[in-house]
Order: structure tokens, then C-alpha cells, then sequence
């Protein structure tokens, strides 16, 4: 086995164990979601195969392909999603993980087509501020993609609310991204119980950006993977 082989079967694994994650944290129903991995140092991705259900799937299901979305190796079709994953890691040199969901309370706030507003410390070390809405866009090409890429770049979140549709997050990696879907919609759900309750109350900018900093750098331990930052 080459050094290419033993990093595509590593991410097969990762791969596949990560969407146990958004079955256990209740981000999908049915065969909805996805998460990808960029193979380091290579133009290709590993991606969920389309329409296989979460309990079947296994590291030998997961699809390699390359930056244009084209397979490489596997026996089932993609992610219809494939496009969109594919385009991100075009775009964003710095990416290695992409994460899709329809999770709810998320994608509530991306059906009325309104930002989360950064009104809690949790997001401001995660998000660094709002989380953002980015266009509508039809599934297939690369509109998506452009989406996601477009609004990403003026913000600092790795997660962004694409129109009456659902999450896409970045990370660093690939776990980093599932740990980006997973704090967005366990935000979007808090401050969706926040409204409901009255006004939410305003952190400063300054104290944003100094949590944001804080968590980004410093929080965790020596050595360990805590943040989401690409
Ligand atoms: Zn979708």
C-alpha cells in the first residue's frame, strides 16, 4: 500500500464514522447529510455515496473523487452533493473537511432567510460572530458552491445558512467541520428558544472578537485540535 492508498483508506474510515456523528447529535433524517474529506497533498475527496442508508454505511461505500466531482474510485454514485464539496475545496485551498445537513432548527433560520446574530459566548468562540445566510442556489452545478464560498469569505463562522435549504460547514479537517454542523444547529436552536423568551441581549463587538481570539488560540489542550479554524 503507497502513502496515497493508506490516506484514502484512513479518510474511507473517518469518513464514514463522522456521519454516525450526525446521526447521534439528530442532524439528519433518512439519507440526508453529508460529510467529505480532502486527501492531503492530492486533487480528490472522499464523500458519502447518494441514497445509502446511515446504518449501511461502511468505509468500502465511500466514493473518491476528484475537484471536478468526477469518481475515481467506488462502486455507487457520489453525493448528489458532490458539486458543491467539490467546489469548496477548489476555492478554499485551507479546507480539508466539508459537512452538508438539513439540520432543524438551523435550517429554520436559513427558511426565513435570516442570520443567527452572535448574541451568545458559545458562538462567538465558534462563529466569531453571525452565522451567516447565504444565497438561494439549485442543486447540481456549482451554484451551491459559489454560495457558500461567496459568503464564507466575508465572515468568519466555517458554517453559513444556505437559503430555504440548509448547513454547509468547513473545517480544518473533516471532524472539524462535523464539530462546526453540530455547534451551528445547537446555536440556531438556542437562540431560537432565546426569541421566544423576548429580546436577545447584545454582546459588544470587542468582546466578540476577544472570545473569538481566546477559543481560537488558547482554549483546550496543549496540543489538541479545539477549534474549527481554517
Ligand atoms: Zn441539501
Amino acid at each position: 500500500m503507497n502513502e496515497w492508498d493508506a490516506d484514502v483508506a484512513r479518510l474511507r474510515e473517518q469518513v464514514a464514522d463522522l456521519h454516525d456523528e450526525l446521526v447521534r447529535y439528530n442532524l439528519v433524517a433518512w439519507t440526508a447529510g453529508n460529510v467529505s474529506a480532502r486527501v492531503p497533498g492530492r486533487d480528490l475527496m472522499v464523500i458519502k455515496p447518494s441514497g445509502v442508508s446511515y446504518d449501511d454505511l461502511t468505509p468500502d461505500l465511500m466514493v473518491v473523487c476528484d475537484l471536478d466531482g468526477v469518481v475515481v474510485s467506488g462502486d455507487l454514485a457520489p453525493s448528489s452533493d458532490t458539486a458543491a464539496h467539490a467546489y469548496v475545496y477548489r476555492a478554499m485551498p485551507d479546507v480539508g473537511g466539508v459537512v452538508h445537513t438539513h439540520s432543524g432548527y438551523a435550517t429554520a433560520w436559513a427558511a426565513v432567510g435570516e442570520a443567527i446574530p452572535c448574541h451568545l459566548t458559545a458562538q462567538a468562540d465558534e462563529f466569531g460572530g453571525e452565522i451567516p445566510v447565504g444565497p438561494f442556489a439549485l442543486i447540481g452545478g456549482d451554484d451551491i458552491g459559489k454560495g457558500v464560498v461567496a459568503t464564507l469569505a466575508g465572515h468568519r463562522s466555517p458554517a453559513v445558512l444556505m437559503r430555504n435549504h440548509g448547513v454547509f460547514t468547513i473545517g480544518a479537517d473533516a471532524r472539524a467541520a462535523v464539530k462546526a454542523a453540530v455547534m451551528c444547529e445547537d446555536v440556531a436552536r438556542t437562540m431560537y428558544l432565546a426569541r421566544t423568551l423576548g429580546r436577545p441581549v447584545p454582546i459588544a463587538d470587542a468582546d466578540v472578537d476577544a472570545l473569538h481570539d481566546r477559543y481560537q488560540n488558547v482554549y483546550g489542550q496543549p496540543g489538541s485540535t479545539a477549534t474549527t479554524a481554517v
